[in-house]
């Protein structure tokens, strides 16, 4: 079967490549290979007895015009569910408390969610010392800048939150480039931050915090796994499941993809699995992209989901986003999502549904902890935290071993190299393993790889 375009992985990343192919550029000529037998990647969701549980992304952030843009393409507009205003409590763990994280500088100031040595570091910013010049680290940045103690705790869960990664290993520039962009720009975060107010209020938009723009967490009304389903229902016949490709070579008239069907040749191939996945498809096409591909590493995650009956099952109310768990609170979890409070349509009526993750770069044994194991860690740290047990009516859990890609220092050089062999073979590299984690992330990166792609055959 020869095709114009062919599409190794079948995650979101790559089947928005297949379908930008078509939207953008007219190329319908195209083969997406999914290795397993459903669509979607991590990004999957499942129904069960008047639950929505999602076995990946929660949701994405409403700011990033390509997602909705696909959405809306794909025939979901109608579908789109945001966040509920009651959810808009935050809080941390700090000293084996919940603490509301407050909202405006002020009352930051005021509370008590950092000791009051590390809030007056953070007034502290503007003067901070100036950039070492190099790929620095979250943590190392984040010290510099505000303080060591705001690096420990809030730099630490926010690092948790997005990536379940330890924010000593993170490069900045690859994990929050507009961060890093804002300092270099502006000579401090504070003054970046008051120039997008002032910006923000002149046009009325939201200027968000310092990792960027604003945004409300959204989905779709049966979850986020509707989006790779509706994608993959316009693809047809030209979705391949448990299709697994091993290998590729290269003929005067194409790509040959060797896999375990039938052979596949295309004048075009988007690698979009994982990247140890694409080292060892390109071994013999692009040697040189295999290193810095399988020198990209990951984090487990275990997601569980509880379902409590009755609103009051902690013997106090559940409401708001839910917690995050910085790396100075040894509890065991990473952090917990209050989803029938965000997306009240994903618990039936008087039920809490709570989804707690756990292992992460911090904890990456925890991924071999069996179910009695896991239930028996979550309900200790949410009694601890609630302040009061309770036996959850239904539990779910979902293990991804290599659940998320780390961006550790030196990324976007490793990334550099594995595009530049890859392109320098003819082949196009896309997906949560380069140049962001996110929904939003994917689906931006593989409309790039989309319009580069259609410019190789101008
Ligand atoms: C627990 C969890 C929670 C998350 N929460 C959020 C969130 O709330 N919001 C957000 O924006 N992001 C979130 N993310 C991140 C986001 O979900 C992922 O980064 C994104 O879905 C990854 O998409 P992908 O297509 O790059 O990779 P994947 O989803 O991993 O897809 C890659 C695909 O390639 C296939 N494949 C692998 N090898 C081969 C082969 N040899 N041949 C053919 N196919 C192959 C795989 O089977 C897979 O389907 C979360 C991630 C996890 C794990």
């Amino acid at each position: 079967m020869k095709h114009r375009v062919a599409v190794i992985g079948g995650g979101i990343a790559g089947l928005a490549a297949a379908f930008w192919l078509e939207h953008d550029h007219g190329i319908s000529d195209v083969i997406v290979l999914e290795a397993s037998d459903r669509p979607g990647g991590k990004m999957w969701s499942v129904s069960a007895d008047g639950h929505i549980l999602e076995w990946g992304p929660q949701g994405f952030l409403d700011n990033a015009p390509d997602t909705l843009e696909l959405a809306e393409a794909a025939g979901l507009g109608a579908h789109l569910i945001r966040a509920s205003d009651t959810s808009s409590d935050r809080f941390i763990v700090r000293k084996g408390r919940l603490r509301r994280i407050p909202l405006s500088p002020l009352a930051f100031m005021a509370s008590n969610v950092l000791g009051l040595g590390a809030r007056l570091r953070l007034l502290g910013e503007p003067f901070a010392r100036k950039h070492p010049g190099r790929d620095e680290s979250v943590f190392d940045f984040a010290r510099r800048r505000i303080g060591e103690g705001a690096a420990r705790i809030l730099v630490d869960a926010m690092v948790t939150g997005v990536y379940a990664g330890d924010s000593r290993q993170l490069s900045l520039a690859a994990t929050f480039p507009k961060m890093a962009a804002m300092e270099a720009e502006y000579g401090s975060l504070t003054r970046a931050m008051i120039a997008k107010a002032r910006a923000a209020r002149r046009t009325g938009a939201s200027s968000g915090g310092p990792s960027g723009p604003g945004g409300t967490l959204t989905t779709f009304r049966e979850g986020m796994g509707a989006l790779p389903k509706a994608i993959a229902a316009h693809l047809g016949e030209r979705l391949a499941l448990k299709a697994p490709i091993r290998s590729m070579s290269r003929r005067d008239d194409g790509f040959v993809l060797h896999g375990e069907g039938a052979k596949i040749t295309a004048d075009a191939v988007i690698v979009a699995t994982p990247a140890y996945a694409a080292a060892a498809i390109l071994a013999e096409l692009a040697p040189a992209a295999v290193e810095p591909l399988r020198a990209i590493p990951t984090a487990p995650v275990t997601v569980v989901m509880d379902s409590y009956e009755g609103i009051m099952a902690f013997g106090r109310p559940v409401s708001g986003f839910g917690f995050l768990v910085p790396g100075t609170e040894p509890l065991g979890i990473l952090g917990c999502l209050y989803c029938h409070d965000i997306f009240p349509g994903q618990a039936p009526p008087d039920h809490l549904l709570l989804r707690t993750m756990l292992g992460g770069a911090r904890d990456p044994g925890s991924i071999n902890l069996d179910d009695e194991a896991i239930r028996t860690r979550t309900g200790t740290v949410l009694a601890q935290l609630f302040g009061r047990a309770a036996t959850p009516a239904r539990t779910w859990i979902v293990r991804h071993p290599r659940g998320i890609a780390q961006y550790t220092i030196g990324h976007l050089e490793r990334v550099s190299a594995a595009t530049a062999a890859a392109r320098a073979a003819g082949v196009f590299l896309t997906g949560s393993f380069y140049r962001g984690v996110s929904t939003n992330d994917c689906i931006r990166q593989a409309r790039e790889t989309a319009a580069q792609v259609a410019a190789s055959f101008a």
